[in-house]
């Protein structure tokens, strides 16, 4: 498919190879799915390279976030794929006493994914996982803003793959708009806000489901623990989830912290000491921070920096440097509230620090803003987590940690409101199985069992 010249009989040729049934078969699915892991393992150099360019991205940061996970998620698909496909006995009341019932899982037909920069790869692949293994017929749209990473998306990853089944289209918004156009079974979108309304709005036409992925400020709470060992820990992750993954650019980075007055200046010295640890003396040299994505998102940053109120707040960084499109990682206290920074979502190494008199002030701070796409909250007290629990609403709860629910498959991911609709599991392309609540979902097991080994060591 050259650009978008004969698009509508390519798709109906796509339509048409869905009910051919081919796509439903276990051996197609596990040969599509191999054929992406081929992809990602042989043309892993082409895509460390594809990400420095597009963002900056260290090469280990690269493989971390995107090669790695993918690789994980196309091994679970592969591992689960039978019984996800496989039907399940249904429970009937005594009214059908002599009947049975069973729920068949089906794939939803012909799937529009349309992705976003931040991980190109990720966010384009991890929905086209579900898609296939679901049995899909399949066209992506990746993000014209990461343009080494869609070409390398739309001219290699074709060799790979059922071409009758899968396809890439490069553009942006026109072409996104075309596409919209089209019926689909299902659309995938990951984006902001602003575009997901009009992904439903065409949505309507068809009356096809969405998923939106969006994103939104993700608070994180940072509770006055006690042990100065568990504050290391804290500041550790809250700093690469923040700083080291994609330079804060990822929908769900922590957007701010909120933390209680009497702890903000232990805080901060401690990340100011972890920054140059994590990160060196000068990142922008060490390229351990990661590009911003192009000079319109730069501005947008530098301009979110540019109030004298916001700059009086800056505590640690705040440099920029136009040319190589780098922004210091930069710590504020207490920007103030109606300041764009505050109101807007970040996307960018940009850390307010929002103090309190309590740290229980932080649920209603958290209420007062549209709910967002994930709540990290450091903390062990008991009855604090069950109120961040009950009284708080989001796409996830992560307690003592951060990002990390991005790489656990067997957990819906997805936001809620303003965040979102709809979770990718695989399994979220099977129209029989609902699996749409929001989950609350508490890390500090797996955060001891971290600890433990690390203690032990
Ligand atoms: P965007 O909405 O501008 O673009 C996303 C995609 O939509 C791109 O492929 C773009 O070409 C396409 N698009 C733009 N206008 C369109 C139109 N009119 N019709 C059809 N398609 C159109 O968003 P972005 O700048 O790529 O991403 C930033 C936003 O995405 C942030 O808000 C971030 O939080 C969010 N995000 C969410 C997730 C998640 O998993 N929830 C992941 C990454 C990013």
């Amino acid at each position: 498919m050259e650009g978008v010249k004969g698009l509508e009989s390519d798709l109906e040729a796509m339509r048409q190879y869905f009910w051919s049934g081919k796509t439903k078969d276990v051996a197609w699915r596990q040969s599509q799915l191999k054929g992406l892991l081929s992809f990602i393992k042989e043309k892993e150099k082409e895509i460390s390279k594809a990400l420095k360019e597009d963002l900056g991205k260290h090469h280990v940061e690269a493989y971390r976030d995107e090669v790695g996970i993918l690789t994980k998620s196309i091994n679970f698909a592969l591992h689960g794929l039978k019984e996800w496909m496989s039907s399940k006995k249904a429970k009937l009341p005594r009214v059908a006493l002599l009947s049975s019932a069973e729920l068949v899982p089906e794939p939803l037909g012909f799937v529009l994914i349309i992705s976003s920069w931040n991980f190109p790869f990720g966010l384009s692949l991890e929905p086209m996982i579900g898609a296939i293994a679901a049995g899909n017929t399949m066209v992506l749209k990746p993000s014209e803003l990461a343009p080494a990473s869609a070409s390398l998306l739309a001219n290699v990853l074709p060799t790979y793959l059922d071409n009758s089944a899968v396809k890439v289209i490069q553009g942006g918004p026109a072409v996104g708009e075309r596409l919209l156009q089209q019926k689909w079974d299902k659309i995938f979108f990951t984006g902001s806000a602003r575009v997901g309304r009009i992904i439903m709005s065409a949505a309507v036409n068809h009356l096809t489901p969405v998923a939106l992925e969006l994103g939104g400020k993700c608070p994180a709470v940072v509770d006055s623990v006690s042990s100065s060992w568990d504050t290391k820990v804290t500041v550790n992750r809250i700093l690469v989830s923040k700083f080291g993954a994609c330079a804060g650019q990822a929908c769900i980075a922590i957007d701010y912290i909120l933390v209680e007055k009497r702890f903000a200046s232990t805080l901060v010295e401690l990340m100011k000491v972890m920054i140059k640890k994590m990160f060196g003396e000068n990142p922008r040299e060490t390229n351990t921070v990661a590009r911003i994505v192009n000079e319109q998102h730069f501005l947008r940053l530098k301009n979110l920096l540019s109030d004298s109120a916001v700059q009086n707040s800056i505590v640690y960084g705040g440099s920029t440097d136009e040319k190589n499109l780098f922004v210091e990682p930069t710590i504020l206290v207490d920007p103030p509230l109606d300041a764009a920074i505050m109101t807007e979502e970040i996307f960018g190494p940009l850390l307010p620090i929002i103090t309190l008199d309590k740290v229980e002030d932080s649920i209603a701070f958290i209420n007062s803003k549209p709910k967002p796409l994930a709540i990290y909250a450091f903390t062990n007290n008991e009855k604090f987590r069950r109120r961040m629990l009950s009284e708080t609403s989001s796409g996830s709860l992560v307690f003592n940690d951060a990002v990390i629910q991005y790489a656990a498959d067997t957990l819906p991911f997805g936001g809620i409101g303003e965040s979102g609709l709809g979770r990718f599991p695989p399994w979220n392309d099977y129209k029989l199985l609902l699996l749409e609540a929001t989950y609350n979902y508490d890390y500090l097991g797996m955060l001891l069992v971290i600890l433990g080994l690390k203690r032990r060591r």
